[in-house]
């Protein structure tokens, strides 16, 4: 084996073997410096002018989500929000853009109010329903295709490589917002998505403790370069300790990962069938009507998020979260430790979200006692 072929977890978990150029110490350093010296002849030795996209903290972990999601290069962000956006400020006036009706809601919002008064136009589907889609893409007009699979905070999830053919056959890009599933479980670009966007303050980062976020692109192509000027015109770009946190988050991806999976399928499957519970929302469990695309286009596991609806609507929901002693009752997901929220009373009027659902960002912990305290939540 050469160092080449070794998998994406050990490079991840190695971050490219870079390390620190001045005292040969196996971890890179963090490089406050905003702006670098040029030569006598006004040349920049370093490559480097000034930091606002140019920090060498971006290398690193820039350079491992673009390998771990099959991309040819990536851009970090100040936010995961701050990633989306820019992808939305890529398009003209006029342009038309098809998204989900259940997706991340702060961006959908976005989307309504300031999306909107860009001049974009926006038409919202039914999740897991191919066919709106065929119906709603207008060609020549139709310039992007937004998913988020599965998606939050239902997890239908929807097919990546039909809805690429419907964006190829009207020349649209298709972005995903693979947050949820992480490139460990599911490489969007591998089903012929365009563009990858990332929350990195979720799983990438794993802590709870860097707002980060990110794109990918399958192809350095003009719509990329749009997208990098609106990054260094714009300023949303990460903050260099951040960016050295990120990467120091990324090199347990694949352990985090893997233990929220194994956890989230033990939690549902003990669930499933819960004299108290309306439902379970998991796409790993195998009568789930997101399954068959969810095992289709995600390897090693379907992720640690999931959902209860618990009997008894709004109240007896959050009678049950206030109940959960191990779960922290805080907005956000993928971090080491389990958070417990009540989404339809974060997200207000119109959300599409049921009001006796609870979203379960299931951590790392052991799976035995977080079913433990589920139990003893909803029996109260
Ligand atoms: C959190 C989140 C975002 C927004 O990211 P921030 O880093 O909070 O700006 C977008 N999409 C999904 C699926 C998320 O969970």
């Amino acid at each position: 084996m050469t160092k080449k072929d070794v998998t994406p977890q050990t490079y991840t978990a190695q971050g490219f073997g870079m390390m620190d150029g001045s005292f040969k110490g196996v971890i890179p350093g963090i490089y406050p410096s905003t702006t670098y010296e040029r030569e006598v002849d006004g040349s920049y030795p370093s490559g480097r002018v000034y930091t606002r996209d140019q920090n060498p903290n971006y290398d690193q972990p820039e350079q491992v989500l673009s390998k771990l999601e099959n991309g040819v290069e990536a851009m970090l962000f100040s936010s995961g929000m701050a990633a989306a956006v820019t992808v939305f400020q890529g398009l003209k006036p006029g342009d038309h853009v098809i998204a989900p009706k259940v997706m991340y809601w702060a961006l959908r919002n976005w989307m309504l109010t300031f999306g909107v008064d860009m001049g974009l136009e926006f038409s919202f589907v039914e999740n897991g329903n191919i066919s709106s889609v065929k119906q709603t893409v207008v060609a020549g007009k139709t310039k992007l295709l937004w998913m988020e699979t599965p998606a939050n905070p239902t997890w239908v999830a929807d097919d990546i490589a039909a809805w690429s053919e419907i964006a190829k056959s009207v020349g649209a890009i298709l972005a995903v917002d693979n947050t949820v599933a992480t490139p460990v479980l599911t490489r969007p670009i591998e089903y012929g998505a365009d563009i990858v966007m990332h929350s990195a303050t979720k799983y990438l980062n794993g802590h709870s403790d860097v707002l980060a976020g990110a794109l990918v692109t399958a192809k350095d192509d003009d719509f990329w370069q749009r997208l990098r000027k609106v990054r260094n015109a714009g300023g949303a770009v990460l903050g260099p300790f951040e960016a050295w946190l990120l990467m120091r988050g990324m090199r347990t991806l694949h352990i985090r990962v893997k233990q929220a999976s194994e956890n989230a399928l033990k939690i549902a499957s003990a669930l499933k069938g819960h004299p108290d519970l309306e439902a379970v929302l998991y796409p790993g469990l195998p009568d789930d009507p997101s399954h068959e695309v969810s095992a289709r286009q995600m390897s090693g596991g379907f992720g640690g998020m999931m959902s209860i609806r618990v009997k008894g609507g709004e109240d007896a929901a959050m009678k049950a979260a206030a109940r959960l002693e191990l779960f922290k009752r805080a907005t956000s997901l993928g971090g080491v430790e389990s958070l417990v929220e009540h989404r339809a009373s974060i997200e207000g009027e119109g959300t599409p979200c049921p009001d006796d659902l609870l979203r379960l960002s299931i951590g790392i912990e052991n799976a035995d006692d977080l079913i433990a305290d589920i139990e003893q939540a909803l029996k109260g």
